[in-house]
């Protein structure tokens, strides 16, 4: 089958001929893959972010955001047959854990993979091999090649909205930063689930209409100042009850402390650039700083509901399998609105994909 691999940190991945995943254990479920999202830790990976105790894992599959069908089970695997629909959670947990027994499936303390994030073949490819507590069956005839960005980049941003919730009342101002591939769910999981009024912010004015598209009562370019005049003005001076960081790099982090209302919470999603702030001016905004990484099996399960309902949609793009490694420098030049999923070949029979040559053309 094809799949593209990382081979070495700094250069882009290729596609190459692999063997096919097989059987081994009777929780094993083996996936043929509809589409595999693609995300900013992809770049990250690529970029050895993540190399320590790394160096050993290459070559591997990238792929942490994949939705397919059934193709295989393992004889302790009752509930799932060949073509059914279903979504992966991205880590596959050992159910036995005490972090486990409490629903936390990212705080796993067993035996937890992590496939195309810590050396475990990903999805991108025909085929993608994980553990039955992973899957999410979708409902009946659900097309699932879209819907794999909800796996990594939406329940992300799933899990954060839900952790706030209780802090959440009539005229809590919630800011949205960044209107990217996590950031695009996070407004529409606000609006569903609050009564927030959500201010985005980002730096590409094109993306101000989409974000007021998706729900957004206010958007501002942020491109100046990271948008804290613009939550300064528009709360009254008081700065933001919240602020959802979906970027967590180029500065975000230490911009959102100063448009900060005092005593608001800041939560960090996206990642990759740091955060410093000075304990006396913690002590007098006395802030909240929450972090957040990727959700639980319910988390991605009641997202699921939510956009069955048609109430949290995605944005995404399809590309050829092949494409990978320029999809992915289109997400690293900020070229893609929403989000961009990789379709392998027998996924796109009936679906418009398009070369990413032509997208960066455009
Ligand atoms: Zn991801
Ligand atoms: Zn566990």
């Amino acid at each position: 089958m094809k799949a593209v691999r990382l081979f070495e940190f700094d250069q882009p991945p290729r596609l190459v001929d692999v063997a096919e995943p097989t059987i081994s254990g009777p929780l094993d479920v083996i996936v043929r893959v509809a589409g595999a999202g693609v995300c900013r830790t992809d770049l990250h990976l690529v970029e050895g972010v993540f190399k320590d105790g790394m160096g050993d894992k290459l070559p591997f599959t990238l792929g942490h955001e994949n939705a397919g069908w059934i193709e295989e089970v393992g004889s302790g695997v009752p509930n799932l047959a060949k073509g059914d629909p279903v979504i992966l959670h991205p880590q596959p947990s050992c159910g036995l854990c005490r972090n486990c027994r409490v629903g936390n499936d990212m705080h796993c303390t067993g035996a937890s993979f992590f496939p195309g994030f810590d050396g475990t073949d990903g999805g991108y490819a025909d085929l993608l091999k994980t553990n039955v507590r992973s899957v999410i069956k979708l409902a009946p005839g659900t097309d699932p090649a879209s819907l794999a960005p909800f796996a990594d980049a939406g329940i992300t941003a799933y899990h954060a909205v839900k952790k706030l919730l209780p802090i959440i009342r009539p005229g809590t101002n919630a800011v949205v930063l960044g209107v990217g591939g996590l950031g695009h769910f996070g407004i529409q999981i606000l609006k569903a689930l609050s009564c927030a009024r959500v201010i985005a912010l980002d730096t590409r004015p094109e993306r101000l209409d989409f974000a007021r598209r998706l729900g957004a009562d206010e958007a501002f370019h942020s491109a100046l100042d990271g948008g804290i005049n613009a939550v300064r003005e528009a709360t009254d001076g008081q700065g933001a009850d919240i602020i959802f960081d979906y970027v967590g790099e180029h500065g975000t982090p230490d911009t959102s402390m100063k448009m900060l209302r005092r005593g608001g919470t800041y939560s960090q999603i996206g990642y990759g650039g740091s955060l410093s702030i000075k304990t006396v001016d913690l002590l007098l905004g006395e802030y909240t700083i929450v972090g957040n990484i990727v959700g639980t099996y319910s988390d991605l399960a009641e997202l699921m509901e939510l956009n069955r309902q048609g109430k949290v949609k995605i944005t995404a793009q399809q590309f050829p399998l092949e494409d990978a490694a320029d999809v992915l420098h289109e997400l690293d030049q900020g070229r893609i609105e929403g989000r961009a999923v990789l379709l392998p070949a027998g996924a796109r029979q009936s679906a418009q994909t398009t070369p990413a040559a032509a997208f960066a053309s455009r």
